[in-house]
């Protein structure tokens, strides 16, 4: 059950809220965002929820029986939109695109796929700084030295960012230099990092675990909800199966089930989905048919020189065709 409280709700009237719940036998979990307050409620018994919803300070009372609550689209009638300044945007009924390198490599690398996503009109762009890699001996990012420089140039040009964190540790030193914060695969369920995300006021974008299911993702999110960051993108990236045809299998399944179980935007990223190049564009405009609200891609001008996941990044050409591709698959869909 979810109690959605007015923001002006005084000490008395939330205290009478409280003891009313703890008398149905319910446990109440206090949860203050960026946007509003609730109490996410655990209990069983069946009851009148007239006799908590007409109590003064209550805005709106919902029955959630899955195991994420807030995050679940069962409480909120208007999807999350993620607004993220100088008119960028993500939300249901978007396009939103990130693209650019696996790796932030140099400022030249980042001044030229600026410039590439400009002459798109892309307004996002990714590149991990910290790098989760297979191997020790593989390239682990530029660090914060990187991220300084990526952030700068992108705001030069009116470039959003999007870049990984991997551990609690670079959450604050990273925030003044990301627009949003991107939890790999890896990460997926790491509930110490996800607890520090909801603590934050920027966005999140959740990468879904190698292994993880659909019901865990949205848990995930639940977590940084629930510690005070509503500001959250899904995203699908893959998962690992018995295929060894490619390097993960896109699981588009998850797309739709997604937006029906939650209220937060949902992307898709083909690049690490599928893991090879040539397949990356079918892959995207999928995702896009299946109601994706947006795309994240690995782009870079010469990909077989990349520091990370060349086999699976687009060159500018191919970013170029791909784009106008997706564009078009957006409005047939839209209008379908
Ligand atoms: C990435 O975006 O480069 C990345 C490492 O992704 P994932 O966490 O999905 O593997
Ligand atoms: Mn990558």
């Amino acid at each position: 059950m979810i109690i959605q409280l007015s923001t002006d709700i005084d000490k008395g009237s939330l205290e009478l809220i409280l003891s009313r719940i703890q008398e149905i036998g319910y446990k109440a979990t206090e949860v203050s965002t960026q946007i509003g307050g609730y109490l996410v409620c655990i209990g069983k018994k069946d009851f009148d929820i007239r006799s908590v919803g007409n109590l003064k300070g209550v805005v709106d009372i919902h029955r959630v029986s899955d195991d994420y609550k807030l995050v679940s689209r069962k409480w909120k009638v208007n999807p999350t939109k993620i607004d993220l300044g100088d008119g960028v945007e993500i939300s249901e009924g978007g396009l939103a695109i990130m693209a650019g390198p696996c790796s932030i490599e140099s400022e030249e690398q980042i001044e030229k796929t600026v410039r590439q996503l400009l002459a798109n009109d892309v307004r996002i762009m990714r590149g991990g700084v910290y790098k989760p890699r297979s191997s020790p001996y593989s390239f682990r990012g530029l660090g914060m030295d990187g991220l300084k420089s990526f952030y700068r140039i992108c705001k030069e040009n009116g470039i959003k960012v999007i870049t990984e964190v991997m551990q609690v540790s670079q959450v604050d030193p990273m925030h003044d230099y990301v627009d949003i914060y991107q939890v790999g695969a890896r990460n997926s369920q790491n509930f110490n990092l996800l607890d520090a995300l909801g603590k934050v006021d920027k966005p999140v974008l959740i990468k879904r675990g190698l292994s993880g299911t659909i019901d865990e993702l949205l848990q995930s999110a639940e977590y940084v909800f629930s510690n005070g960051n509503e500001k959250l993108i899904l995203c699908e990236r893959g998962i690992r199966t018995y295929e060894k045809a490619y390097r993960n299998t896109l699981d588009l399944n998850a797309v739709p089930i997604l937006k029906e179980k939650s209220h937060l935007p949902v992307i898709v990223d083909p690049s690490h989905g599928i893991g090879i190049r040539k397949f990356v564009e079918p892959m995207a405009l999928a995702g896009i048919m299946c109601g994706a609200d947006g795309l994240i891609l690995e782009m870079h001008e010469t990909p077989e020189k990349a520091f990370s996941d060349g086999q699976q990044t687009l060159d500018f050409n191919e970013f170029e065709q791909m784009i106008s591709k997706v564009r078009k698959a957006f409005e047939l869909h839209k209008n379908f």
